[in-house]
C-alpha cells in the first residue's frame, strides 16, 4: 500500500515537472508552427500556384484558405479562453476583425448553469469549467491545454478558432498535397534536374512531405474533435461521460447528455450559427464572434436541467486530481 502511494507521489511529481518543461518550450513550439505554416505558404505560393490553370478562379480561394489558417491560429494563441476570475473579450464597437453581432433577441434559450467551488484556486465556477493545472486557473468550457501548438488552454472563447484553424490546415496540407506532387519529383530531379524556383528543392521535398504527414495526423485530430463537437462534448466531459456511462449501464440506467442538443443543432451552437446566431458565412472568413453563451449558463436538452443517469456524489470533479486519479489532458 505505502509502496503504491510513493509510485503515485512519483508519477505526480513527474507530471508537474513535466508541466513546468512543456509551460517553458511553449513559445518555441509557437514560433516554429509559424516558421514551418509561412514556409509552406511560400512554397505554395512561389511554386505550386502561379502553374495552376485559370489563376484569376483558383487564386481567390487558396488565399482565402491561406488567410482563414493565419487568423485562426493567430486568434486561437492570443484569445484568451475565459477564465472564470477573469474578464470575457467583448467585441470592440467598431472593429474590421469581428462579425457583425447578430440581435440579441434572436440568442439561444440557455438554462442556468449549476457553480461548484475549485479546491484548487478558490474560484466559484460554472459547470464546464476545470482547472487547468499548467494555467493554474479555472477555464470556462475547458476543452485541453495544447502546450504543443498554442500554448495555452483551449476554452469557451477559443475552441471555434481551434477547430476551424485545424480544419484549415488539414485544407491547406491537403491541396499541397494535390497540386504539389508534381513539383515533388521536379525537386527530386526525376522529371528534369534545373530547379529553376527561389526555394531549395531540399526545402521544398521538407516541406511537402511534412504537409502530407500533417494532413493526416491533424485530419484525424479534427475528425475526433468535430465528432466530440456534434455530441454536445468537450474532450474532458468525453472521457467523464465514458465513465457515467459505464457506471450507469452496471444498474442498467441510461446516461444521457443533457448539452446534446441534436448533432446539426450541437455544431450551430458550437459555431454559434445558423438560426439565432451569425450567418453560416462566418465560417469562410477569418473574422472574430462571440461564443452563444457566456459560459455561465447552456442549451440543454428539452425538459433537462441536468445529466440524465449520474446520481448525487458520482458527478466527476478534477478534485480526483488530489487523490488517486489524475484528469487527462490532450497535448
Ligand atoms: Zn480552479
Ligand atoms: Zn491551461
Amino acid at each position: 500500500m505505502i509502496c503504491a502511494r510513493q509510485v503515485f507521489r512519483c508519477c505526480k511529481w513527474l507530471e508537474r515537472m513535466g508541466d513546468r518543461l512543456t509551460g517553458a518550450a511553449g513559445p518555441f513550439f509557437v514560433g516554429l508552427a509559424v516558421v514551418l505554416t509561412s514556409l509552406g505558404a511560400i512554397c505554395f505560393f512561389t511554386i505550386i500556384q502561379p502553374d495552376l490553370p485559370l489563376p484569376w478562379l483558383t487564386t481567390p480561394p487558396c488565399v482565402l484558405i491561406a488567410a482563414n489558417m493565419f487568423m485562426h491560429y493567430y486568434y486561437v494563441c492570443t484569445v484568451p479562453p475565459g477564465f472564470v476570475d477573469g474578464a470575457d473579450p467583448q467585441p470592440p464597437r467598431r472593429s474590421l476583425l469581428w462579425a457583425t453581432h447578430p440581435p440579441a433577441s434572436m440568442r439561444w434559450n440557455s438554462v442556468p448553469a449549476s457553480t461548484t467551488r475549485c479546491r484548487k484556486c478558490g474560484q466559484t465556477r460554472p459547470e464546464r469549467a476545470h482547472h487547468c493545472r499548467i494555467c493554474n486557473r479555472c477555464v470556462l468550457k475547458f476543452d485541453h491545454h495544447c502546450p504543443v501548438r498554442i500554448n495555452q488552454c483551449v476554452g469557451l472563447h477559443n475552441e471555434r478558432h481551434f477547430v476551424l484553424f485545424m480544419a484549415y490546415l488539414v485544407l491547406a496540407t491537403f491541396f499541397l498535397g494535390i497540386l504539389g506532387y508534381g513539383k515533388a519529383l521536379d525537386a527530386l530531379g526525376i522529371h528534369y534536374n534545373n530547379w529553376p524556383h527561389a526555394v531549395p528543392a531540399l526545402a521544398f521535398i521538407l516541406t511537402y512531405m511534412l504537409s502530407v504527414v500533417l494532413c493526416l495526423a491533424v485530419g484525424i485530430m479534427l475528425a475526433w474533435h468535430v465528432w466530440g463537437v456534434a455530441r454536445g462534448e468537450t474532450s474532458v466531459e468525453a472521457q467523464d461521460h465514458e465513465v457515467y456511462r459505464r457506471v450507469a449501464t452496471a444498474r442498467d440506467d441510461t446516461f444521457v447528455n443533457s448539452y446534446d442538443v441534436g448533432a446539426r443543432r450541437n455544431l450551430e451552437l458550437f459555431f454559434n450559427v445558423g438560426p439565432g446566431g451569425y450567418p453560416w458565412y462566418t465560417l469562410l472568413v477569418p473574422l472574430r464572434i462571440m461564443p452563444y453563451t457566456d459560459g455561465r449558463s447552456w442549451v440543454r436538452r428539452e425538459g433537462l436541467e441536468g445529466h440524465l443517469g449520474v446520481r448525487r456524489g458520482e458527478e466527476l470533479t478534477d478534485e480526483e486530481d488530489e487523490g488517486e486519479e489524475g484528469e487527462g489532458e490532450e497535448a
